[in-house]
Order: C-alpha cells, then structure tokens, then sequence
C-alpha cells in the first residue's frame, strides 16, 4: 500500500485532534481525500471538519486498530504519538513517516544525537542522570545554561535555567522527577528561525522560506517571513535541514528551529510534523505546509512552492481574543486573514487561533502590530 499513490477518495487517519490536524484536514479535503481523526475530545478541532472521529485515547490499541481499518494511509499531529501504536502502524505499512522520526524527537538526547551525527551545530550540552553529574556538567558548561527534560516538554515546560550554582535546586528536583536531564549552554542569540520543508519517501524535498520567530513567555508569538538573515544563514539552514532529513530518514513535512548568532546556526529542536512558524504558508505559499504534507504521505510528487510576499503571522492565545476582537475594524486587522481553531474553553495561554498579515514589507506589518499592541515584544 506505501508504494502506492494514494489519489482523492482515499481516507487519511490522523492520530490527534487539535489545530494541526484541523489544518491538515481542510487541506485533505480540499483535494478529495477523507479523513478520520483519532482524539479522546468528542469534536475536537479536528473533528469538525473531518469526515469521521474515533473517541478515544490516543495508546488505546483497541481504537488504533480501529482507525488502521478505516485508513488507507495515517499521519499524526503531534509528536507524542505512543511508540508502540506506530510501530504497529508502520508494521502494516500504513505510516510512511515511520516510526524513527517520532522516537527521535520524543527525547531530546536522541534529537540531539541526530543533529550531531548529521554534523549539525548545536550548543555545547551534556546529558545528566545524578545530582553530581548534573552539578559537574553545569560547572563545566558554565552560567548561564539551562536543563530541561529529555522527555515530554514544550512550550518552555520542563526548563529551569541556570544562572549560578543557586539555581541548580529546581533543576535537582527536575531530575529526580525525571530521571534524565539535558544541560545545555544558553546561547545569546541574535535571532530565532525556522526551516519547515517536506520529504518525500524518494527523498524529493521542497523547502519553504526561513522564518523569524518571535517568542512571548516561551510560546511562539508571532513568524515573520522571510527572516531578515544572509544568503548564508538561509543556505545553512537549508544545509541542515537535508542533512538531518536524511539522517532521521523524514517523510512529510519537518520543522527545524535555530538560533542565528551571526552569521553562524546553531540547531535546537526538531518537530515532525507542520510546525506553528509554518501557518504563514497557507496564504503566502502557493502550496501550503499542510497540502504538501498531504501530498508526501500520499505518495504524490510535491508541488513547486512559490512564496508569494512577506507574511506575519501573529499567534491568538486565549487571552489575545479579546484585545484582537476590539481592533478588528482598524484598517490593518481588517486585512488580516482569520484562522480560528473551534475550541470550546478558553484559557489564557490556550492557542486559539492565529491571524496572517500579507505585505510586500512584512517588518513594517510587524512594527504596525507592535505599535497597536497586537505584538508584545519579549523583554
Ligand atoms: P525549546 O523548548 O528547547 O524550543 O525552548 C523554548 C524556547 O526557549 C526557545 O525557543 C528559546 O527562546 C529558549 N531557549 C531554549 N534553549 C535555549 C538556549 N540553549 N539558549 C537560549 N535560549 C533558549
């Protein structure tokens, strides 16, 4: 069946129901196939827009096998997808991203390993199982650093960082929760990018323009595309990109992000999947982020991306909702496509939606944005 083309008609089964999968469906849909989502949320995101829901867990075997029954071909939204459901799944050739690509980027030690052995720069870091290693490897590295787990965090959840030895208590106790720790060198950054390509099981990959992230408390805020870097820095992260595409063996659409210091990168983290910085891509590609992932799981050649202008995209968190609601008619919002996810409770730092601003200057956007105060910078 992988080998096959997988044409309109055919059903796709996502494992997780948020906006990823929401935008994953719009995109199947719009080229004919079905889609069926797995989520324990009755009408999750996902499923208001998909043809079909299985409710429930997302390791629930049971419902796993339910949905490769119904599937000709899976894909999943988040990175977090139990282990053993898609080994089963890529046993039945029903998963052409395959199993390696989740197991590398649930652990921030084997991610790590990746970039290293696709000889990717990346801070100085060390992994750390005792209090002693973990108090060895801060002194050695040096302040400021900062640990964060090897598993399950996001979104700055599971950090602590580092500023002198009188910090290493949390970070003490983050270890003893769990069990393994990365300490890692805080890089004085200049910037934050992106790099979100897609693969196909050929080894075909289409790249889509660097972005620049802008983070507010550790949640990205707002992409501006293109990121105002050298030829350089955009060729490296396009370096980088293939070479550890092609380490992890990736099918689908990836995402990188980096640090620019200079004119060097250096590699932090790695999703399997479309990637937030990416959302810019619906309306500023000629083919988004999510269609050629689509495409790429489908076995379908991938379209030429064209980027169209510059783009800003600007996250809604809960509590962006209101304030944006209040400037809606002011003449720049006005032009702002709208993107709301369908989630039934707000809550403050919940991603609700996102907004897309297209300018030929996406920096004067972005200034506009500050100055209303649709943009926060980070202190
Ligand atoms: P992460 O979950 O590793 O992507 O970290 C979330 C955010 O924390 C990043 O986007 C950076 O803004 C910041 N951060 C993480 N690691 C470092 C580091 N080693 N040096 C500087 N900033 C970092």
């Amino acid at each position: 069946m992988q080998n096959n083309k997988l044409l309109f008609g055919s059903t796709i089964g996502i494992i997780g129901g948020g906006q990823l999968g929401r935008m994953m469906t719009t995109a199947a849909k719009h080229m004919g196939y079905s889609v069926v989502v797995l989520d324990p949320t009755p009408n999750c995101p996902t499923a208001q827009v998909a043809d079909d829901q299985i409710v429930a867990a997302y390791d629930d075997m049971e419902a796993v096998q339910k949905l490769a029954e119904q599937s000709d071909v899976i894909t999943y939204e988040f990175e977090n997808v139990d282990l053993e459901a898609a080994q089963y799944l890529e046993a039945r050739q029903l998963l052409p991203q395959g199993a390696n690509s989740l197991r590398v980027t649930q652990d921030r030690e084997l991610e790590k390993k990746a970039m290293v052995d696709s000889d990717q720069p990346v801070a100085p870091f060390a992994i750390v199982k005792s209090k002693s290693e973990l108090e060895e490897a801060a002194q050695e590295i040096g302040y400021p650093s900062v640990a964060k787990t090897c598993r399950g965090g996001y979104d700055g959840k599971g950090q602590v960082k580092l500023t002198s030895a009188d910090d290493l208590d949390p970070a003490v106790e983050m270890l003893e929760n769990a069990g393994r720790v990365i300490v890692e060198k805080w890089v004085p950054f200049d910037k934050e990018i992106s790099i979100i390509f897609t693969r196909t099981k050929d080894g075909n990959i289409s790249y889509f323009p660097v972005a620049e992230n802008k983070h507010r408390e550790h949640i990205l805020h707002a992409t501006i595309a293109p990121a105002k870097v050298s030829d350089g820095v955009a060729e490296k992260a396009k370096e980088a990109a293939k070479a550890i595409a092609e380490t992890i063996g990736v099918v689908g659409t990836f995402a990188i992000e980096m640090f620019v210091c200079g004119d060097e990168i250096l590699i932090n983290e790695l999703a399997p999947r479309p990637h937030n910085s990416g959302h810019y891509t619906i309306e500023a590609c000629s083919v988004s982020q999510f269609e050629q992932h689509i495409r790429a799981i489908c076995n379908i050649p991938l379209a030429p991306v064209y980027f169209h202008g510059g783009a800003v995209m600007v996250n809604l968190l809960g509590k962006d909702v209101e304030p944006y609601v209040e400037k809606m008619e002011d003449y720049r919002v006005v032009a702002g496509h709208l993107h709301m996810y369908g989630k039934k409770e707000n809550k403050p730092l919940r991603k609700m939606g996102h907004v897309t601003y297209i300018e030929n200057d996406p920096w004067r956007v972005y200034q506009d944005l500050v100055e209303k105060n649709l943009i926060q910078e980070d202190k």
